[in-house]
């Protein structure tokens, strides 16, 4: 693996968000990093004498001008034992952002080079510190949605999921050292390998492989949070219902706006379990390539969540937009909720079961909280009947990059079943699990093509 010695640049960049804070820092990753600190840093007292993996107090000072800019705590790590393995220099400015910026701008003067996204991550990968399921994880970590996420990514940190690829890979080199000893040395009356054990040791390979897509499934819930998308027409009650939810428990609320004006999503975590908003507007029939994208998006959404709280107006008769969502929606993981019980009654839950059979129906009253409590209970044991939360189960930390580069995998390996068994030449055989291999690579980062990278640290934010 490339080693990023003294040869390579050095980067910088502001690592904390943009805004006001109390601290802000600045980071510089490379063979310059010292140099740089030397000329701008100037300590409360005697020379500038940088002793690795120390906090030093001072003042960053433009040496042009000779003018101070801001009075900074200033951590030096030498390389090799730092995030990137290249000397690291920290300064801790107060959090605001043109005091940020000034720093920065000094340090770039100075000679270093803007970071990009991820670019200090992307060393500590290329440096052979961690690998890219870990370097991924980092990200996860930064983006951690829930507690149980969060605990997946600090595992996958640790390396769990590249103890997985390690266990495959040997048990993969193991056939081929077999298959290869006989490729090798035909004169020494080396048995072929049996290929009733070949068989079975890749067939033992391929229930691994599926253990770990089944990870992902299972992961996505501990990421993300169960989805629970509350759907309706407008005007039936969809955002006061949420509000009602949200009086509950402490949540965060973010706006997500979708790739179309029309479609705006809310996601809340309610203690883990991720709701979004969707108004079904977004499902009226298309009118335009824009709103074809738009249904197209809501439809994504829909099929990608765990529950759909089906919100219905009981104040008003049941409209051929309802029935159309009781339709498209009101199938298998829908829960009905009839809202406005506060209001005189336009139709029956007996009307409604004709159109919508055995589900469970929740009358409630989002103005004023009645039945709220109920629907609460009755959703936590939907989730639990439909198994989608499964406690205790031993989850690898498995990503969407993870389990696309297994299905190749799995493909691969099928495909080497099925010649094997049509009875291909050993050296035939050895290429392709070579090719398995390699596709194994990817995914801790050792074959992983060049823009692969590019994707994955480019989601980075800069300074990271
Ligand atoms: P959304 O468009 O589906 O998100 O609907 P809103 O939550 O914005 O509600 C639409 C209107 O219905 C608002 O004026 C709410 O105050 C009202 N509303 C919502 N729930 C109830 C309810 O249970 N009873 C009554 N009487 N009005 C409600």
């Amino acid at each position: 693996m490339l080693f990023q010695g003294a040869d390579s640049d050095t980067i910088a960049a502001i690592a904390t968000p943009y805004g006001e804070s109390g601290i802000g820092i600045v980071r510089i990753s490379g063979p310059d990093a010292k140099g740089i600190a030397g000329k701008i840093f100037k300590p409360r007292r005697g020379p500038v004498i940088l002793k690795s993996h120390h906090i030093h107090y001072g003042e960053i000072v433009d040496p042009k001008e000779g003018k101070a800019i801001d009075e900074v705590l200033l951590a030096f790590m030498a390389a090799p034992k730092t995030y990137t393995r290249e000397d690291v220099i920290e300064i801790f400015c107060h959090g605001g952002f043109f005091v940020l910026y000034r720093v920065l701008e000094l340090v770039l003067r100075e000679g270093a080079r803007e970071a990009l996204p991820g670019e200090f991550t992307k060393r500590a990968f290329l440096a052979g510190r961690i690998d890219l399921a870990q370097a991924e994880a980092v990200l996860d970590i930064i983006q951690a949605k829930t507690e149980e996420g969060l605990r997946l990514a600090k595992e996958q940190l640790q390396g769990k999921l590249s103890q997985e690829m390690e266990s495959l890979r040997s048990a993969l080199l193991e056939v081929l050292v077999s298959i290869e000893a006989y490729i090798d040395f035909p004169e020494e009356d080396v048995e072929p390998p049996p290929i009733e054990s070949v068989r079975e040791r890749l067939c033992f390979i391929l229930t691994k492989i599926a253990d770990l897509m089944r990870s992902y499934e299972e992961g996505e819930i501990y990421r993300d949070g169960v989805k629970v998308a509350i759907v309706g027409k407008a005007n039936v009650g969809k955002s006061s219902l949420l509000n009602q939810l949200l009086k509950r428990r402490r949540a965060i609320v973010t706006a997500i706006p979708g790739t179309t004006t029309d479609v705006i999503e809310e996601v809340v975590n309610l203690s883990g379990v991720l709701i979004r908003l969707m108004d079904m507007a977004g499902l009226s029939e298309p009118r335009n390539e824009v709103e074809q994208e738009g249904v197209k998006l809501t439809r994504e959404k829909l099929s990608e969540s765990h529950v759909i709280l089906l919100v219905l107006d009981r104040s008003r008769p049941l409209d051929e937009e309802d029935q159309r969502i009781i339709r498209e929606v009101g199938g298998g993981k829908a829960i009905f909720v009839l809202n406005k019980i506060d209001l005189p009654s336009r139709f029956s839950e007996g009307d409604l079961r004709e159109k919508a059979g055995q589900k469970d129906i929740y009358p409630i009253s989002a103005l004023r909280g009645d039945g709220i409590e109920r629907l609460q209970k009755g959703l936590v044991s939907t989730i639990k009947r439909e198994g989608v939360k499964r406690e205790g189960t031993e989850i690898v930390p498995v990503n969407l990059r993870h389990k696309r580069v297994l299905e190749r995998l799995k493909e691969a390996l099928e495909d080497l079943l099925r010649v094997l068994g049509q009875g291909i030449p050993w050296d035939i055989a050895a290429i392709e699990i070579k090719r398995v291999l390699s596709i194994l690579g990817e995914i801790v980062g050792e074959t992983t093509p060049e823009e692969v990278l590019e994707t994955i640290f480019s989601q980075f934010c800069i300074g990271k």
